[in-house]
């Protein structure tokens, strides 16, 4: 092994709005708005090609969207359709290799260094894995295909939508030098213009400094701009394993007997519950009861929401609701737990919380 490695980063093209197209032929070629509603407050979830010529692009507020495009038409996101092809697209993903590392519904990197197929052309592999994506969803996608996650992710957005791009290892250095500093994936609008301030337009521009001059002006990621600039990315595709549920409960030496006990229970239950699916960036659409009665029988009682949760209070909400449909207070109860399934991570859920008035919306 060269030590080379082969990533692809494959990203959907519009992803939601493509979906809305390929479902609703009336909406093909139209602009079309996913989230929010016209003249109503909310924010736009994502937008078909067509929308983003008017210059509307996700995150936008629907109003202004609307303003700026007044014939657009406005859909309701359908995220149950969205995850369902998303879990289509991960499918053919594991076909060439476990190195799946999701960033999003519509976005992954691979690393195909080693895959399955036993193919030592990761472009072959991107075109494949595109064309397979096609034939199983009616929806394009993009590449990029790199020695690293950096490149691989500025790569797939070069010819886009329904493109790919290849930076091999020895055009790495001639790639970056060219490359605008805004088009550096994880420099914004705002550290775009400081680095222009500093004379920094390109990736020449930025190789020129001292890694110490980029540390001073940006602090810790001061030394991630001085390895991009060469190139360089040691990140790994790291796999997420899909938790199925996060859990808790409790068995008693004494049976409890009161509703006051048992609620008690579920409160402080609830709460390390959230504590937990905090820590691991989880919130979940199903809530589960489970109560054990001293003669050892045990139940559960779960009930799926139309919402991701994840705070002590709808947690024990729900948990209390269950209990007053049980035998619990005529039988009493030895074990009582709350378990959370349907799972989606923190990040994912973000989208979902687009679709919320805007005041809530705004604070990411
Ligand atoms: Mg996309």
């Amino acid at each position: 092994m060269s030590g080379v490695r082969k990533i692809i980063h494959i990203d959907m093209d519009a992803f939601f709005a493509s979906v809305e197209q390929r479902d609703f032929p009336h909406l093909r070629g139209k602009p079309v708005v996913v989230g929010g509603r016209p003249g109503k407050r909310g924010v736009v979830a994502a937008a078909s090609y067509e929308a983003r010529r008017f210059g509307i692009h996700s995150a936008m507020p629907s109003l202004q969207a609307q303003k700026r495009c007044p014939h657009a038409v406005f859909v309701p996101a359908r995220f149950d359709v969205y995850r369902s092809v998303s879990g289509q697209i991960r499918e053919i993903f594991l076909d060439y290799t476990e190195l799946v590392e999701p960033l999003s519904l519509d976005e992954a990197y691979l690393d195909v260094t080693e895959n399955k197929k036993g193919n030592p052309s990761a472009t072959l592999i991107a075109n494949e894995i595109r064309s397979r994506i096609f034939q199983k969803t009616r929806l394009t996608a993009s590449a990029g295909v790199a020695p690293n996650k950096f490149l691989a992710k500025v790569a797939s957005d070069i010819n886009k939508p329904n493109g790919i791009f290849v930076i091999p290892p020895k055009r790495v250095l001639s790639f970056i030098e060219q490359l605008p500093i805004g088009k550096f994936h994880g420099i914004g609008k705002a550290t775009e213009k400081r680095m222009h301030e500093l004379g920094i337009y390109t990736g020449a521009d930025l190789r020129q400094r001292t890694e110490r001059e980029l540390i001073r002006h940006f602090g810790k990621t001061g030394a991630y701009y001085y390895k991009i600039s060469r190139g360089q990315d040691d990140r790994e595709v790291v796999p997420h394993r899909e938790r199925k549920s996060v859990g808790v409960e409790e068995t008693f030496v004494d049976d409890l007997e009161t509703e006051e006990e048992m609620a008690h229970i579920l409160k402080t239950l609830a709460k390390e519950l959230e504590r937990r699916l905090k820590k691991g960036k989880l919130s979940g659409k199903t809530v589960t009861l489970k109560l054990r009665y001293p003669d050892f029988d045990t139940i559960t009682r779960a009930h799926t929401l139309d919402n991701y949760v994840f705070k002590a209070d709808v947690l024990f909400r729900v948990a209390i609701s269950h209990l007053k449909e049980t035998e619990a207070l005529k039988r009493r109860v030895r074990l009582l737990g709350i378990t959370v399934s349907n799972l989606e991570r923190t990040d994912i859920k973000r989208e979902v919380q687009l679709w919320l008035p805007f005041g809530q919306g705004e604070s990411f």
